[in-house]
């Protein structure tokens, strides 16, 4: 398939690389592509960035016919650009498509139309240590009719925007509250698919924390409340002796890119790693018997986010004496050392546009 490009008549100003904030400029071209069930996905194109014109019937406007991605491109330092295992991303795509019956997407299309979008929008790439280019593709359910049926018209879409250092003065510890009623998924739902509708499950629990003082929560299991799931919208990892533990990918957590590349990292250092339930009653034993180490979540956006305190049932608990601990600080340096392309690349996780 071709991609139509129709240039923008004028471009904007470029943001101040000083304050990006995260998601609030937008690039001056974006990339759209239809789907209907005769033609498949069609009409490529990039186009100025713009609103979407849509029917107010619009599947994806009643019924959370919705997915995304998240990931970046990053300016390295002898001023290529390159983006992090983008085809991790356009294989989740396609998961998270499969279980809410969205059309799925060509994933070396996709990339290529990625390749081609980024590379227009170069100037774009901001250089300022931290700072790099965010990408949300998403695909959306268009069909125009409010009666429940099985999805066939699609859009999908992929926005840019430059954002800047998560971390203004270094790694800064967060305070995290244990949620014990609202759950964000359960098994055999939508907990692995990155979609929209569960950050709405999401919402509510993260605003009563912030009204709390607290950054994010602590999502269990939605079944027995015991097991520990993921931070926020992050996955979560804990030192505890000399053992790393992640929740397993159980359905109800979302696979996360920087958790696959933070457990093969430490594994290829000689680390133990293991993904496997993990309960709260263990987490509490472990905090009160000064086992637990370090703790932190893992994302895109944050890359690695350590956690400084933890609170269950009303009581609290420093976690790495509410600093940053030696393994969350290695694992950042040396997961940005790789994504900036600052350091060597020996896994073949990085590409250059
Ligand atoms: C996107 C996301 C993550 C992190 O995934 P990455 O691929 O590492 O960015 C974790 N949890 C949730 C709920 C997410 O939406």
């Amino acid at each position: 398939m071709d991609i139509q490009i129709i240039r923008a008549k004028t471009l904007k100003p470029k943001p101040d690389q000083n304050n990006l904030g995260f998601g609030r400029y937008f690039t001056d071209h974006m990339f759209l592509m239809d789907y209907d069930p005769e033609n498949g996905w069609h009409d490529a194109r990039i186009v100025p960035y713009g609103d979407l014109q849509l029917s107010p019937a619009s599947a994806v406007l009643h019924y959370g016919a919705e997915i995304f991605e998240g990931m970046k491109a990053y300016r390295r330092p002898d001023g290529q650009i390159q983006l992090f295992r983008p085809m991790e991303n356009f294989k989740r795509l396609n998961n998270s498509a499969e279980r809410i019956t969205l059309p799925e997407v060509d994933p070396d299309f996709v990339l290529k139309a990625l390749k081609t979008l980024i590379d227009l929008e170069r100037d774009w790439v901001p250089s300022l240590p931290g700072t790099s280019l965010y990408i949300r593709p998403f695909l959306i359910g268009t069909d125009p009719f409010l009666g429940l049926h099985t999805l066939q018209k699609a859009l999908y879409c992929v926005i840019l925007s430059p954002v800047g250092s998560y971390y203004k003065e270094g790694l800064n510890p967060v305070k995290i509250m244990i949620e014990t009623e609202d759950v964000r998924a359960v098994r055999g739902g939508t907990g692995y698919a990155k979609c929209g509708g569960n950050y709405a499950a999401s919402n509510r629990a993260g605003h009563k924390a912030e009204l709390k003082g607290y950054s994010q929560v602590l999502w269990l299991d939605g079944v027995e409340r015991k097991y520990i799931e993921e931070v926020g919208a992050m996955n979560v990892m804990f030192q505890i002796g000399d053992t790393i533990v992640t929740p397993k990918l159980t359905g109800s957590v979302l696979p996360g890119i920087t958790r696959k590349s933070c457990v093969e990292l430490l594994q290829k250092h000689g680390y133990k790693v293991e993904e496997r339930l993990l309960s709260v009653d263990e987490l509490k034993d472990a905090m009160k018997a000064g086992t637990l180490k370090e703790a932190w979540g893992t994302g895109t956006a944050a890359v690695v986010s350590p956690i400084g305190e933890l609170s269950y049932d009303g009581e609290k608990y420093t976690v790495a004496g509410g600093k940053i601990g030696p393994l969350t600080q290695w694992l950042y340096d040396t997961l940005t050392g790789i994504q900036w392309g600052k350091t060597e690349d020996p896994y073949g996780w990085t590409e250059i546009v």
